[in-house]
């Protein structure tokens, strides 16, 4: 029955695009579909790699949905993905993702696969320009119900951009950065996108502390 109303849902709200209406509040849709939206992470896999709510959907190659361990205590959220994300379907996999794995390895001391890693939009912006606020708030309520289904105890969002729309805080990343904010149901933790360390690598050491913030966190967990 509720893949019926999912499925009627998607339908209305697709409908609704075709016949040129202008999503000038998509969350009102959408506050719909989330209460519809499935419990599982299978579930709602399928039912993202079949959105074309947004423009992002029509030069997309792949969805990149998120990956990782469907009970992590630590979540990523980044923007949303590049190139070789798109080629392959999959979060963090660039020379961006590679420095996230290093951090994750090498300073959290735990394997990539236990965290999970997912983005605030779920297809490539063209030029990998940052999401408008219509794409990003259309696609925010699948990783809210992906937050749900995983139940992370702290999430760290890269970049202002994670940032923003996760918390709906406008506060500068270089201030926000290495604080824990207290949401409803879990933390969040900012911290500077892997892409700008590339670009900044004196910001390092500024995402080194960060990192051995969340290490202790997680370590606060276990006592
Ligand atoms: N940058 C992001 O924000 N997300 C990805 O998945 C890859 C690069």
């Amino acid at each position: 029955m509720k893949r019926l109303y999912n499925a009627l849902n998607l339908k209305k709200a697709l409908t609704l695009k075709a016949l040129g209406v202008e999503y000038i509040e998509p969350i009102a849709e959408f506050k719909e579909l989330e209460i519809q939206l499935p419990d599982s992470l299978e579930e709602l896999e399928e039912i993202v790699k079949n959105c074309y709510l947004c423009e992002l959907s029509k030069s997309r190659k792949n969805v990149v949905f998120g990956e990782g361990n469907p009970n992590a205590n630590l979540m990523f959220v980044g923007e949303g993905p590049g190139a070789t994300e798109d080629n392959t379907g999959r979060p963090f996999v660039g020379r961006a993702g590679e420095l996230l794995t290093k951090m994750i390895e090498n300073v959290l001391h735990i394997k990539r696969s236990e965290v999970y890693i997912a983005n605030i939009v779920k297809c490539r912006p063209p030029n990998n320009r940052v999401p408008t606020p219509k794409e990003a708030l259309t696609c925010k309520p699948y990783l809210i119900k992906q937050i749900e289904i995983i139940k992370p105890k702290l999430i760290v969002t890269l970049g202002s951009t994670a940032y923003r729309y996760l918390t709906n805080d406008n506060t500068p990343i270089s201030k926000a950065r290495g604080h824990i904010f207290d949401m409803q149901n879990y933390k969040v933790l900012p911290t500077f996108h892997p892409s700008y360390l590339l670009r900044n690598p004196s910001a390092k050491k500024e995402a080194y502390m960060d990192m051995l913030k969340v290490k202790e966190f997680l370590e606060s967990l276990k006592e």
